[in-house]
């Protein structure tokens, strides 16, 4: 069924997005990506066409969805960082919820109705239980998530009114890289766990805070659940191949469902990359809960999604075999 059929990727140049498009191509989609390359890079796209252009340009998404005969779309392209979220909301708010609209419009015009929308574990603020079910209530306790979680609403909105099929996938801490390296995380403005504690690791006397060590937790540090890149892709997949057969708006969690505290992360990188991690205890880094971790039950029987890794050791490793050839390539043309 998916033979040959064109789906539009904003953001696959991204992180995420340009993961994507490698398990939509393994399954015989042609990932057509939209991009504006403000955070994405040309040399992520790989699988398919790449279209330069902004998300938030209506009539040129338009023109894309039919000059590129698109059946469905993944929607990536949105910032994604708490701390600028806070200094720059109107950004955000223009960037993720125009962003969305604007191209939910042009779908509609173009008659295009299948949508999977990228959303994160930041809708639900301070969960007030764990693990993290769908239907906890949505309460972001900073900008970045009021941002995706208007952009849900309005999804689920049109959904509900018959406007468009969609299907929100909440991811927890995306980690890791492709399992050949051939694309992998490369933020300018790096403000990840893992990748500053690989980049602390392999530094001179880079120095990684640990934000909080005094949580009521097993060791004083955030729990979260990450979940390695790959499997966040192949649950586009499914989720794609799940909204070309249903009807209406749909949520579910991808996380791993196994917490992880920051001092189990240094652990791992120290494992990975065989250094000392420098780090130094610093206080609680302002907006972070103390543990997140995702119940996947529900992707998982309405999906058919189940991770495959599950332990923090292979999902370090993953990326920092990953920072070794990326560091290693930007030596080189520098
Ligand atoms: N963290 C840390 N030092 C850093 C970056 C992050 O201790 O330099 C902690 C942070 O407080 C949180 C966890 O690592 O508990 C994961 O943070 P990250 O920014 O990677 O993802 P988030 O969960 O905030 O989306």
């Amino acid at each position: 069924m998916s033979q040959g059929m064109n789906i539009l990727v904003t953001g696959g140049a991204g992180y995420i997005g340009s993961h994507a498009c490698v398990a939509l191509a393994e399954q015989g989609y042609v990932p057509v990506t939209l991009d504006n390359l403000a955070t994405g890079h040309e040399w992520a796209v790989q699988w398919g066409p790449l279209e330069r252009g902004d998300v938030r340009d209506g009539d040129f998404v338009a023109e894309l969805l039919v000059k590129h005969r698109i059946e469905a779309v993944l929607h990536f392209a949105a910032l994604s960082l708490v701390a600028q979220s806070v200094t720059e909301p109107v950004r955000y708010y223009d960037n993720n919820v125009a962003g969305t609209l604007a191209l939910m419009a042009a779908m509609k015009r173009c008659g295009v109705r299948k949508l999977v929308f990228s959303s994160t574990c930041a809708v639900y603020g301070v969960p007030p239980a764990l693990p993290i079910v769908e239907d906890m209530p949505t309460q972001p306790i900073n900008p970045y998530g009021r941002t995706k979680l208007a952009a849900e609403n309005a999804i689920l909105s049109a959904a509900s009114a018959g406007d468009l099929d969609a299907v929100i996938l909440r991811y927890f801490n995306a980690a890791g890289a492709d399992a050949e390296l051939r694309i992998g995380e490369a933020h300018v403005h790096e403000s990840h766990l893992i990748p500053l504690a690989i980049r602390a690791a392999r530094s001179d006397g880079e120095m990684l805070k640990i934000f909080g060590t005094d949580y009521a937790t097993p060791d004083g540090t955030c729990l979260r659940d990450y979940v390695h890149v790959t499997d966040l892709a192949d649950a586009h997949v499914a989720a794609l191949n799940f909204i070309l057969k249903e009807k209406r708006g749909h949520r579910f969690n991808l996380g791993s469902g196994r917490p992880a505290s920051v001092r189990e992360v240094l652990l791992a990188v120290e494992k990975a990359t065989g250094r000392r991690v420098p780090a130094e205890e610093a206080p609680r880094r302002p907006g972070d809960p103390m543990s997140l971790f995702a119940a996947n039950d529900l992707a998982s029987s309405r999906l058919g999604w189940r991770p495959r890794h599950l332990d923090i050791e292979g999902i370090v490793l993953s990326a920092a075999d990953w920072d070794q050839k990326y560091a290693a390539s930007q030596r080189a043309s520098a």
